[in-house]
């Protein structure tokens, strides 16, 4: 067993009169909205104590590891690990292990599994094995990184989505494949028929995510994917009702800008879904608090300030802003005009 004690627990935790913000979150787009936020309130008096509840749909077992893109990203990310330009996996990486499995034909050799991200699987899996839950095990991972937020798995539960594709060669004319091969080896270049999260319907969320959401004075989705990332966050059971529940507003930034996604397949799984691609149609998608929905508030990128009207119209506060993630500053900017949409700063 690594040397660890599972029991991170985050900055500023139960300090009396701190906000707490709590953020659902996938990889890249969420993780670089996170250090945009981190970013906001550095230095400041009023740092608020932040837990980033992250999907973990894209997990895959691989060679015997477990591996959980989502967390690793977020977490890698904030603790100064990422690799920036990819934007996920570690910094200064090398695939020897890569190619030695490749090698000896061991299939899969399509995903990219870095050496130094390799050790970090092997914790993790050594980990599971030994009965700590994942929660537990990304805490534990977490008391190495830092990454100045607590990072909670939206389950503690195995959920793996996977995308229906056509398959001429199969009785049905389609198959599943796992949500990882259609990005990565398939390039998400063939059409996606159905997303399927498998699991997700028995899953329980883990343990501090529905205490997060209630207990929160303001809830963000960031600008991540709306199908395999946020959509699967919401699925599990549990989630939804507490969004409707919390006294926290709930607001979100749009990750479609232009009627296109900024990185990723968020158009491709959105049309899987019979979803528009288009900054109002997904905040229709996730539909007003009032109305049976998750958001009070969204955000749209300025270059769709003609879609605010369709939002508002939805029953959801809606404002035009610049949306794009190039540096610190200008997430930190999207972060605070989040937080001003709903009167949280
Ligand atoms: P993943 O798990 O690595 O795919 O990351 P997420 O699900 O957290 O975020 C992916 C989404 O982030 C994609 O749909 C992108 O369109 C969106 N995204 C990435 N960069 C930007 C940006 O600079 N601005 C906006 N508005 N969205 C972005
Ligand atoms: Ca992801």
């Amino acid at each position: 067993m690594p040397n660890t004690t599972p029991s991170y627990t985050s900055p500023d935790a139960s300090v009396p009169g701190t906000t707490r913000i709590t953020v659902l979150s996938g990889g890249v787009g969420g993780a670089r909205f996170l250090r945009g936020l981190l970013h906001l309130f550095r230095g400041a008096a009023d740092v608020p104590e932040v837990t980033v509840v992250a999907n973990t749909a894209d997990d895959i077992w691989m060679h015997g590891l477990k591996i959980c893109p989502d967390l690793d990203t977020v977490m890698y990310t904030l603790g100064g690990g990422i690799d920036q330009e990819r934007g996920w996996g570690r910094t200064a990486e090398t695939w020897s292990v890569k190619e030695e499995l490749a090698a000896y034909g061991v299939e899969p050799t399509w995903f990219g599994l870095g050496d130094r991200d390799v050790a970090t699987h092997l914790v993790r899996t050594e980990m599971l094995e030994a009965g700590y839950p994942l929660s537990a095990v990304t805490a534990a991972l977490c008391t190495r990184w830092k990454p100045g937020v607590r990072l909670l798995p939206m389950t503690d539960d195995r959920v793996e989505t996977h995308v229906v594709i056509d398959d001429a060669d199969q009785p049905s004319g389609q198959r599943a494949v796992h949500f990882q091969e259609y990005w990565v080896r398939l390039g998400a270049e063939v059409p996606a028929r159905a997303v399927v999260p498998v699991g997700l319907d028995a899953a329980t969320p883990a343990p501090g995510v529905l205490e997060a959401i209630r207990e929160a004075d303001v809830v963000v989705l960031p600008p991540s994917n709306p199908v395999v990332s946020l959509g699967t966050i919401l699925g599990v059971p549990g989630i939804r009702d507490a969004l409707a529940a919390t006294e926290a507003p709930v607001v979100g930034l749009s990750p479609i800008v232009a009627g296109a996604h900024v990185r990723g397949m968020a158009e491709q799984l959105l049309d899987a879904i019979g979803v528009q691609a288009d900054a109002a149609a997904v905040a229709r998608h996730y539909g007003a608090r009032g109305d049976g929905g998750v958001l009070d508030a969204w955000l749209v990128d300025e270059r769709d300030a003609a879609r605010v009207a369709d939002a508002e119209a939805a029953g959801i506060a809606c404002r035009a802003v610049p949306l794009m993630m190039t540096d610190d500053d200008a997430t930190a900017a999207m972060a605070a005009a989040a937080l001003e949409l709903v009167g949280r700063r």
